[in-house]
């Protein structure tokens, strides 16, 4: 049972019952000895006068109420935050509240009439302080506190008003206008508790928020590389992510002392195609042989579209002689079979393929410009063959 949540919601619900129990769990130690201490203090002070064995009951029954609350302090004390708090929690506070609050009803009942003057105002000052104590440390659980400091204070009002001079009604009047306080403040604490909470709250969500702002952004932004890195009719690298990824592969194989090895693809008679079946089919034709390509090459080898429908590959840990091994098994690859456009032709796509070394202290431009010359050389041979750059 709680008091009524003004904004409430499940996160503010949440938070709150978890504070909730943090609150108790800290303030326990304090109960769980102060209640027994008074307890005593007052069988000592009224042995003489009450039966003993209803006051060694009465401690008896503080101590051993107190035990639960104890042994559940030492099993949640060490834990960070209680996160997963079940509403038993809350049940079991107030019924400790409520048992707590008559045993002190039943003691401040019976003592009050057996006591003198002053320690009638030791009682009051007593349950003063008790009333106090239950506001500040349920200030989180406004019904507990109510559950334990109405069932103390209404015994000991009923009797003030028993026992007092109904001439001079000081002692009632000034305990009903301290009750009523008492209520006062558990309602005011509980606002400013839910205020707190609601604060912790809200800035979480902020924070959540604003984190969920930057992985969009971050990922609108990795997009945005993507775009740039990856052709968009093909999704082969562009020269520019070509560059990128050929430079780790490039100081891999120097470290390792293996040959490197570049090539240069272009489609033959490829403006035929885009004259005989339209720009479109073109496209599809273009995007199917790059995949091919692709396809055919190791992982490692990296492709890139550089022109219109040429492409450049990089072979790391490839001699030229193993390079066109790779190359003409692609080049097989390309011209076995027609590639099917989708409700229109079957066409029939041939390559002409370059290759060069890429040698120690040559820069990567010079061996593409080299393979780009052994490929011009395989169009000049007849087309859909791959020939390798020769030193002249
Ligand atoms: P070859 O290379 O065998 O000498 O003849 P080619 O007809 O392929 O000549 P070239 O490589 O000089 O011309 C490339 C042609 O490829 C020109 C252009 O129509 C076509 N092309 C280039 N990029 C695209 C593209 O993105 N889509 C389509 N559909 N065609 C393209
Ligand atoms: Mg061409
Ligand atoms: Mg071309």
């Amino acid at each position: 049972m709680q008091f009524r949540i003004p904004g409430d919601s499940p996160a503010l619900r949440q938070a709150i019952r978890v504070s909730q129990a943090v609150n108790r769990v800290q303030q326990l130690p304090t109960v769980f000895v102060g209640n027994p201490l008074i307890a005593s203090f007052l069988a000592v002070v009224f042995w003489e006068r009450v039966e003993p064995t209803l006051l060694v009951l009465f401690v008896a029954s503080m101590v051993i109420l107190w035990t639960p609350a104890f042994l559940s302090w030492r099993r949640l004390r060490h834990l960070p935050r209680p996160d997963d708090v079940s509403p038993g929690n809350e049940r079991r506070a107030m019924i400790f509240s409520v048992i707590a609050g008559s045993l002190w009803g039943m003691a401040v009942w019976g003592l009050f009439p057996v006591a003198w003057a002053d320690e009638r105002a030791l009682l009051m000052l007593l349950v003063a302080g008790l009333t106090g104590g239950s506001v500040t440390f349920f200030s989180s659980s406004p019904v507990a506190s109510l559950l334990f400091f109405i069932p103390l204070t209404v015994p000991l009002f009923v009797q003030t008003v028993r026992l007092g001079d109904p001439e001079h009604p000081i002692l009632p009047a000034g305990l009903g206008v301290f009750i009523l306080v008492a209520i006062l403040f558990t309602k005011t604490s509980w606002r400013q508790f839910v205020d707190n909470v609601r604060v912790l709250v809200e800035r979480n969500q902020a924070l959540a928020q604003a984190g969920e702002g930057q992985a969009q952004l971050e990922r609108a932004f990795s997009r945005m590389q993507d775009l740039a890195m990856v052709d968009e009719l093909t999704g082969l690298k562009n020269r520019r992510a070509f560059f990128d990824d050929a430079e780790p592969m490039i100081a891999g194989s120097r470290r390792r002392e293996q040959p490197i090895a570049v090539a240069v693809l272009d489609l033959d008679h490829f403006k035929e195609v885009n004259d005989t079946y339209g720009h479109a089919v073109g496209d599809v034709v273009l995007k199917a042989a790059a995949t091919r390509i692709v396809d055919n090459f190791r992982e490692e080898q990296i492709t890139g579209r550089f022109g219109g429908e040429e492409f450049v590959v990089l072979l790391p840990y490839t001699s030229p002689a193993q390079a066109l091994v790779a190359l003409e098994r692609v080049r097989k690859a390309l011209s076995a079979t027609p590639i099917e456009v989708a409700g229109g032709p079957a066409v029939t796509v041939t390559l002409s393929g370059g290759i060069a070394p890429l040698l120690e202290g040559m820069d990567i431009e010079t061996a593409i410009d080299h393979a780009d010359k052994a490929m011009y050389r395989a169009k000049a041979l007849g087309r859909d063959r791959v020939e390798v750059f020769l030193e002249t």
